[in-house]
């Protein structure tokens, strides 16, 4: 039958088939239609096996326009599917071809072969033959080197579609590769990443399921196309499924023609977010989307490309994981140096100073200064256990605390800043609005009423998330702050809840953490410790104080005594002959005729020695070692008694008196005779200060002294006052300021009281008057010599 040339047949389709003018599907077409001819058949047509050799999916008929035809036959069914499952000749009725097979002309007999000859075949060609054609052997020897050729062909096209699709797999790599090493913030990662899988892998719908791991949280990520959102669920359910299978395997997992539906995506793909042997999670998609709008199946290469992706996924992921880890503990050493630093610098200077208010002012400033304050309000109160409050001593808030804590000089920065406060500083800060609001608070220090209360009776922190929730919280504190969240720790010293700092975020309402009552609580045990400091310097202090009034006591005492004994025999040695010149002058008194020249006299010379004599009684008396003798006396008596010797002198100088005796004080234990002196000595003075005239108030009440039952006498004059000059010296014996005074009024008024066991107290009102507090004991413990 053959009526060409076999030679200038092969060599046609052989120049055909490497003519680089045409295109692949050209080449094939002149090939189908030069078989055609040679062999005078009624149709030729090439078929081309898909890449899962599972159909005969293209189509190229000799008489064709230029393009593929896409088919869809079965390996195994009609002619082509036949020739291609059994990868041999095949002589063949018309009437058993499958529907998508073309075969032209009246003729009933079709001849396939495989393409190329052999085993590993990519299609088939197949000639619709004339019924009184039938071709020889040696025709199908021609046929069979034609499909060789044919086979290099396909074969080649092939090779270049794949490489072309491997170049484009390894693109989308690079490319998401580049989108997935952008410095993308941490929480958003995993949907940044998985809208990049999305986009690249061309897919209906794309999961990305995270199981535990790192920061990121667990759960699942999706992506859908528009078109696909009524399936959302299908595919979720589809996905649940599938990647179980792949995290419970490790391995990738490959679902094709998952449902028959034309609207619905026909495989997907799940891989393993694998880093080294840990699986994270996994990445599955749905599709695959083709060109020209429609679906096909995702084949190996796909499923290579994915675990490719996966891979690089996973390893971003772990990068991300770390970084992340690396950035937490690089924050948390940040924030460990600085609060260190802080403190350090906090307690240095708590430690430079021994006022307690400065102490206390430093330490709430350092929570709420700086560029980054850790609190924004820090409220101190004070613990009054006997009134039974906790009451409001000092607020601060970064604003107040402006200038306390010098950060401008220094750049705002709060390690180098000078810490100091000065006077100015601490006055601006106790007078702010927010401080007086502060001190107007009071809270009652019962631990039923309100959770402040607790943090000083129990010596814990308390933190309270969100006041609205919790019963035991002091409304009014809550209110007049505005209060949602805050904190309350013990201010300790000595193992003794003192005060109470309350500590909240009001504007920003940033949430307190546990890294922020952390420090403010080590902040406080520094502020405890310097506040115990200071309190056992200023005891010391005063120890020091007393140790030098004794001393300086004990040497006055020493002077007085050599002044006294001195005294004391003078007064003896000039008693005997005062005694003979008042004698003899108040007999020349009685004998001078009144009025005379030597009357006068006498007179003056017995009033003279009247007065030394008293003066000379006085320093006897003062020398000498007095005794009192304790019985029961009332105190309204022994002054009324006084008041009645000064009665004269008062209405000479028009002065006023106005007693006031509390009705439960009267009799006590005393020396009648000499506390009487005692309060002549007083009203006496009282009564020198106010020449021309005034009022003179006593008081009578009662009182407690060193922890005993006392009473207190009180002698307000408005005769001036004592000048600050002479104040410090009036109980020094001798010591007057007065023409006919003595001096030694007030260190015998002195004496008698001590030796009551009890005290005078002077409170002096300059311009104004001065005040004498008489205190007595009820029983005087020792009477002392
Ligand atoms: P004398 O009264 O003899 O001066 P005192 O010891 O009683 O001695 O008083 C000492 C000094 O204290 C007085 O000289 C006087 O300057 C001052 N003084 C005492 N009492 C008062 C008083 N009530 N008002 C003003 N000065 C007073």
């Amino acid at each position: 039958m053959a009526i060409f040339s076999r030679t200038r047949l092969l060599s046609s389709v052989v120049r055909i088939a490497g003519s680089e003018s045409l295109s692949f599907n050209s080449r094939l077409k002149s090939i189908a239609k030069i078989v055609n001819e040679s062999f005078d058949a009624e149709s030729t047509t090439i078929y081309i096996l898909d890449e899962e050799r599972r159909y005969l999916s293209e189509k190229i008929p000799h008489e064709s326009a230029d393009e593929v035809r896409a088919c869809c036959i079965p390996v195994g069914e009609g002619g082509a599917g036949s020739c291609a499952a059994r990868k041999a000749v095949l002589h063949t009725a018309k009437k058993d071809l499958h529907a998508d097979e073309t075969a032209e002309g009246s003729g009933r007999n079709m001849l396939c072969l495989p393409i190329p000859p052999g085993k590993k075949i990519c299609g088939v060609v197949s000639l619709a033959l004339r019924d009184d054609v039938y071709p020889d052997a040696e025709d199908v020897e021609v046929l069979q080197d034609v499909s060789a050729v044919l086979g290099s062909l396909i074969q080649g096209r092939n090779i270049t579609e794949r490489s072309n699709k491997r170049v484009q797999n390894l693109m989308i790599l690079n490319e998401l590769g580049k989108i997935i090493n952008k410095p993308i913030p941490f929480k958003i990662l995993p949907s940044y990443i998985l809208k990049a899988c999305h986009r690249v892998a061309n897919s209906c719908c794309t999961v990305m399921r995270i199981v535990g791991y790192g920061d990121f949280s667990p759960g699942i990520r999706k992506r859908c196309r528009r078109k696909f959102h009524a399936d959302l669920a299908s595919f979720l359910e589809l996905e649940s499924q599938y990647s179980a299978k792949t995290l419970s395997t490790g391995m990738p997992f490959l679902a094709t023609d998952i449902i028959a539906g034309e609207e619905f995506p026909p495989s997907c793909i799940s891989v393993p977010l694998r880093y080294e042997s840990r699986v994270t999670g996994t990445l599955t998609f749905f599709g695959k989307l083709t060109e020209d709008g429609g679906f096909r199946n995702f084949d190996e290469e796909d499923r290579e490309l994915f675990e490719s992706m996966a891979a690089t996924i996973a390893a971003a992921l772990e990068v991300a994981v770390n970084n992340r880890q690396a950035e937490l503990l690089a924050a948390e050493n940040a924030r460990k140096i600085r609060e260190l630093s802080l403190l350090y610098k906090i307690s240095n200077a708590m430690h430079s100073t021994i006022r307690l208010n400065d102490l206390i002012c430093l330490a709430l400033d350092a929570v709420v200064s700086g560029d980054a304050p850790i609190f924004e309000r820090a409220m101190l109160f004070l613990v009054n256990e006997r009134a039974g409050v906790i009451q409001g001593m000092l607020g601060v808030n970064a604003e107040t605390s402006r200038g306390v804590i010098r950060t401008a000089e220094e750049g705002g920065n709060m390690m180098s800043a000078r810490w100091e406060i000065s006077g100015e500083d601490l006055e601006k800060q106790q007078n702010s609005e927010f401080s007086h609001r502060v001190k107007e608070s009071r809270l009652p220090l019962d631990k039923n009423l309100n959770l402040s209360s607790t943090a000083v009776i129990e010596k814990k922190l308390i933190h309270v998330i969100d006041v609205t929730r919790e019963k035991r919280i002091d409304q009014e504190l809550v209110d007049r702050f505005g209060i949602t969240e805050f904190a309350a720790v013990p201010l300790m010293v000595k193992d003794e809840a003192v005060g109470l700092v309350i500590v909240d975020n009001h504007l920003t309402k940033k949430n307190i953490t546990r890294d922020d009552l952390r420090f403010l609580q080590l902040l406080l045990n520094q502020a405890g410790i310097a506040i115990e400091n200071s309190m056992l310097y200023s005891r010391i202090e005063d120890a020091n104080r007393d140790f030098r009034e004794v001393q300086q006591r004990l040497i006055q005492g020493e002077k007085l005594a050599a002044i006294g004994e001195m005294a004391a025999s003078i007064a003896h040695e000039l008693k005997g002959p005062l005694v003979s010149i008042g004698g003899f002058a108040r007999r020349l008194e009685q004998r001078a005729a009144p009025d005379s020249t030597e009357w006068k006299y006498a007179y003056t010379i017995a009033r003279e020695v009247d007065r030394l004599e008293k003066m000379l009684t006085d320093t006897l008396f003062f020398s000498k070692k007095a005794t009192i003798t304790c019985s029961p006396c009332n105190i309204n008596a022994i002054i009324s008694e006084s008041m009645a010797i000064l009665a004269g002198s008062f209405e000479e100088r028009n002065i006023k008196v106005k007693l006031r005796s509390h009705p439960g004080v009267g009799t006590f234990y005393g020396d009648f005779l000499q506390l009487k002196q005692v309060f002549i000595n007083l009203f006496a003075n009282a009564s020198e200060a106010m020449k021309n005239g005034g009022t003179l108030y006593v008081t009578v009440a009662p009182a407690r002294l060193d922890g005993a039952d006392a009473l207190y006498v009180k002698i307000l004059d408005t005769g001036g006052g004592i000048p600050l000059e002479i104040l410090n010296n009036i109980f020094n014996p001798f010591f007057t300021t007065k023409e006919s005074g003595t001096g030694l009024g007030l260190p015998i008024s002195h004496r008698i009281v001590a030796n009551h066991g009890g005290k005078i107290l002077v409170y002096n009102r300059i311009g104004v008057g001065a005040q004498f507090k008489v205190i007595l004991p009820i029983h005087p413990k020792t009477p002392r010599a």
